[in-house]
């Protein structure tokens, strides 16, 4: 049988076990082993993985200290991946080029305007559904120019577009998606003079040769405009497009924009498709011959590009493309650039607070760099207010926990009739319940935190683990008093707005609301449809949402931010904080924005304030230089784990010690993290820090040697490591 490498091959092992597995190499060796199992079959009449793809493969797991076959799990749609159960799945399945509907105007409605115009006044006073539906086609025609309708519609309105078409005044058409190079159809935004500017510096840096620019636009600058330009020249030149976004859910609205301009051009690829629609898009991918456009969350770097011309990584700075659990635990936009530079390709970078990664790499122009320092349109940068909490206890200026300056805000926000976001990081009621005789708190029985107390389910939960349980009447310790509630979470803002303003619709976005797709998408519409005027929430509420509705954002306690024993915690402060400011305020309404503090005098405060990138990306440089932190070192963290705490002590000891002589004072720790058991399970952790001169592909070697010898030991067997390269 003929095969190459990268195709999917079945081979049998025993008498009824198939498992599927991917040609690496093909060569004509003898291998090791003594006994060798021939082929049954190939899978697909062309290979699964590209020879980019497998480089790809190759360098993810050096870089990340991994095996292929960790990288294949997470690389490969479910449906795709070699096991033993799943070979019959998509085995038959021939590939079919996936079809969109359309629906148009009947050709007699079509060139009839005055039958048109009836039919339409006629629904109007008897049918607002089907008026509705009627109008959408019809309005798309003009905007469109093209008759037809966008796909979006069919999901969200399609029983009264079926009823106009049995009624024969729409028709539907069915077409193979278009992968027709005609840039000419894509509307594209008019740039304003800043943005054409913007976009020609990046143009001249890849120009000059170089593969990535960093695109530093403030929020409402229009960053998206001048993504949508580089997108529609790279499709026309039949070049593949890859736009990654951090969280799928979080970016709705960027992917309508996207099919508005795009239409079905726009692939979606993230984790909440269905099984095999993911796989679905892998083939369709990999049958392509180019002019793709995917927006994808960060596994979209896996997909079989053939021709990938441009990678654009919007808020580049989001922790959420770094891949936590399992390994390979890779930073997507660090393999994005990687696969740009591999294909000859460009990245652009985008965000209004850039990593200091980013940064360092455009001030010593590696990379190539552009800037928007204007908001587009008549919308003004939000105006701050740092509101100190102390001084208005002091006052007697606080309620709850709102200090009067932003509770006056709120008023004159609502009586104007627009609408109020407030920022709070942290879920449930109050982070945790205290006796307050003897300082008793409640902890989980398998992690090393207290448990977080959720009134509307009146429990308190784990949020590590999941452990719930009921509150005690009295504290279980001294059994004298009550448990007070200490600290406070979303929740109990609610439970605060709701008694401050009882007439006011408030809804909540956090992870105990938003248990489906379906619960995201009824409190954001609700909030964008203005139904609910104050959306209370955690980091969700913080990313890349245009509500134009929105003019005051309230930060309820930004000192929580700042002490995460983590050292970029100051830089993720700064950038949460302009990033949620920066829903403020969109359109022209002019924004405010009132963040809460113990400290107002704290120098990343004040920078927020001033919305100086600059001063703060200098200060914190430079201490991260002082003390060997990222971007001037790269770290790699072991963590290590383990049930029994004497034999996890005395692995990583002995780890330690091995690695020390070989490191020296690269390496730091042992050290216990703020969360040392999880799960039953204590945690060590050890970290290596190596400078930017020295070669990190040997220090990895000499890494893996000693993690063998410990995988070796027979004591040391049941210790999990796990290697996290680039920590975020
Ligand atoms: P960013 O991505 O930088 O936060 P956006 O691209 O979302 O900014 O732009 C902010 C708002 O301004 C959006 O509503 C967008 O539609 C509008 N906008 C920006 N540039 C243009 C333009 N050139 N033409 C029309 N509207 C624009
Ligand atoms: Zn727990
Ligand atoms: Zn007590």
């Amino acid at each position: 049988m003929e095969v190459e490498a990268g195709d999917a091959v079945v081979v049998q092992f025993g008498l009824r076990k198939y498992y599927t597995g991917i040609v690496w190499q093909v060569h004509d060796r003898r291998p090791a082993v003594a006994r060798v199992k021939s082929i049954e079959r190939r899978l697909y009449d062309r290979p699964l993985l590209s020879g980019t793809q497998r480089s790809l493969w190759e360098w993810m797991a050096t870089y990340y200290i991994c095996s292929l076959g960790e990288v294949m799990r997470s690389a490969l749609p479910a449906l795709m991946k070699p096991s033993a159960d799943s070979e019959a799945q998509l085995l038959d399945r021939q590939f079919q080029p996936r079809t969109e509907r359309y629906y148009r105007l009947a050709p007699h409605y079509a060139a009839d305007e005055k039958a048109l115009n009836e039919l339409l006044d006629r629904y109007e006073r008897r049918a607002p559904r089907l008026y509705a539906a009627l109008l959408e086609v019809v309005g798309s025609e003009e905007r469109m120019r093209t008759g037809e309708v966008a796909r979006r519609l069919l999901r969200s309105e399609i029983t009264p577009l079926n009823t106009l078409v049995k009624k024969e005044i729409l028709c539907v058409e069915e077409h193979t998606r278009d992968g027709g190079h005609d840039a000419a159809r894509f509307l594209l935004p008019t740039l304003s003079e800043h943005q054409r500017q913007a976009l020609e510096a990046l143009h001249a840096s890849f120009e000059q040769g170089k593969t990535a620019a960093l695109l530093h636009g403030i929020t409402g600058s229009g960053k998206t405009e001048i993504y949508i330009h580089l997108i529609a020249e790279t499709l026309a030149r039949g070049g593949d497009v890859l736009l990654l976004v951090p969280e799928i859910a979080l970016t709705a609205q960027l992917i309508e924009r996207m099919e508005r301009i795009f239409g079905s051009r726009v692939t979606a690829y993230h984790s909440r498709l269905t099984n095999l629609r993911r796989a679905e898009t892998y083939l369709q991918l990999n049958h392509s011959q180019g002019g793709e456009f995917v927006v994808g969350v960060r596994s979209s770097i896996f997909l079989p590009f053939k021709n990938l011309q441009l990678v654009l990584v919007d808020e580049e700075h989001d922790a959420c493309y770094k891949q936590a659990e399992p390994a390979p635990r890779y930073e997507a936009r660090d393999v994005a650039v990687y696969m740009a530079h591999a294909a000859g390709g460009r990245a652009v970078l985008g965000s209004a607070t850039p990593s200091l990664e980013s940064w360092l790499n455009a001030r010593y122009g590696k990379y190539g760099f552009a800037r928007l320092s204007e908001r587009y349109g008549e919308a003004r940068p939000p105006k701050i207010y740092l509101s100190d909490t102390r001084r208005a206890a002091r006052r007697g200026e606080r309620h709850g926990h709102f200090n009067k300056l932003l509770l006056d805000k709120m008023e004159q926000t609502l009586a104007r009739g627009e609408q109020v976001i407030l920022f709070q990081n942290r879920r449930g009621f109050a982070p945790y319940l205290a006796c307050t005789e003897c300082g008793w708190t409640a902890q989980c029985p398998s992690c090393n935190v207290t448990l977080t107390y959720h009134k509307g389910r009146n429990a308190l939960v784990c949020h590590y683990c999941g452990h719930t349980e009921a509150v005690m009447e009295k504290c279980p310790s001294c059994k004298v008093v009550d448990l007070q509630p200490m600290g406070f979470g979303t929740e109990k803002i609610e439970e605060q707005v709701r008694q401050l303003f009882p007439e006011v619709q408030v809804a909540r976005l956090d992870r105990d609301e938003v248990t489906s797709e379906s619960a995201f998408n009824r409190i954001i519409g609700d909030f964008a449809a203005r139904r609910t005027s104050i959306l209370i929430g955690t980091q969700m509420v913080t990313k890349g949402f245009d509500f134009e509705g929105v003019a005051l954002v309230g930060v309820l306690n930004a000192d929580n931010l700042l002490h995460n024993p983590d050292f970029r915690a100051t830089e993720r402060t700064f950038q949460q904080l302009t990033q949620v400011a920066g829903r403020a305020g969109r359109r022209s309404s002019d924004g405010e924005v009132v963040i809460q503090t113990a400290e107002p005098q704290h120098p990343v405060l004040q920078q927020v304030l001033y919305g100086d990138f600059e001063a703060m990306s200098q200060t914190l440089l430079r201490e991260r230089e002082e003390f060997n932190y990222p971007p001037y070192t790269r770290l790699t963290q072991l963590t290590l784990r383990h049930s029994d705490p004497d034999l996890l002590r005395r692995c990583v000891g002995e780890l330690a010690q091995q690695l020390r002589a070989r490191f020296g004072r690269r390496l730091m720790g042992p050290v216990a993290p703020p969360v040392d058991r999880i799960r039953g399970e204590y945690i060590r952790s050890l970290l290596l820090k190596i400078e930017q001169s020295a070669s990190r592909q040997r220090a990895h070697e000499l890494l893996r040697e000693q993690l063998k010898r410990i995988a070796e030991h027979p004591d040391y067997k049941s210790v999990t490591i796990s290697i996290n390269v680039d920590p975020q």
